[in-house]
């Protein structure tokens, strides 16, 4: 399984759009909205990352055990951590990380006035205008933590502003 993660408004979905590949493409936040909608009544996909680190934890839990079962040529669109009102916390605890074969671990990010920009213009989103170039640093910390327990190769793939055929063909060649 390839993890792509990024910061909200770093282009992740965008980036992976542009792909050509015969990979199947997974969003974690589909799933776990599917789980919290049954679980706990959430409507909408920005209240997840508000629940208590609890519920978040639980639906984690069930989102890995549909994960557990994927193999092969697998492309798992998700957050390296997520902004909670109690802090940082990991998209990948390493409970996770133990069910599921890495191949590789990428992070595409982007400059931090950028992101910002882009979350204000992106009307189908209740996006926060947090500490962007903290929780940049953040994630690249997680990213390391991720490589160094999986054993799996870590890249950063920047998506600069009008560039992201760019991005897309430094992902594309890391398909294989
Ligand atoms: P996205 O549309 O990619 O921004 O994802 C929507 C929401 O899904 C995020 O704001 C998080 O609440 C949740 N989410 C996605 N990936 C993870 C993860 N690995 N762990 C916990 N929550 C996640
Ligand atoms: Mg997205």
């Amino acid at each position: 399984m390839i993890i792509v993660m990024g910061l909200p408004g770093a282009g992740k979905s965008t980036v992976l759009k542009g792909l050509k590949t015969d990979y199947k493409i997974q969003n974690y936040g589909d799933l776990m909205l599917e789980i919290e909608k049954k679980e706990f009544g959430i409507k909408d996909r920005d209240e997840m990352r508000k629940l208590p680190i609890e519920k978040q934890k639980l639906a984690q839990k069930l989102v890995a055990d549909v994960l557990a079962k994927e193999k092969g040529r697998f492309i798992l669109d998700t957050h390296c951590s997520v902004a909670t009102p109690s802090g940082y916390y990991p998209g990948l605890p390493f409970e996770f990380l133990k069910h599921i074969k890495v191949d590789a671990l990428v992070l595409i990010t982007a400059d931090v006035d950028e992101v910002a920009k882009r979350r204000t213009n992106d009307p189908t989103r209740i996006r926060d205008v947090d500490d962007v170039a903290l929780h940049d640093q953040m994630n690249k910390a997680y990213l390391a933590a991720y490589s160094a327990f999986t054993g799996a190769p870590a890249t950063v793939i920047k998506n600069k502003e009008g560039k992201v055929e760019e991005a897309v063909a430094q992902l594309q060649a890391l398909l294989k």
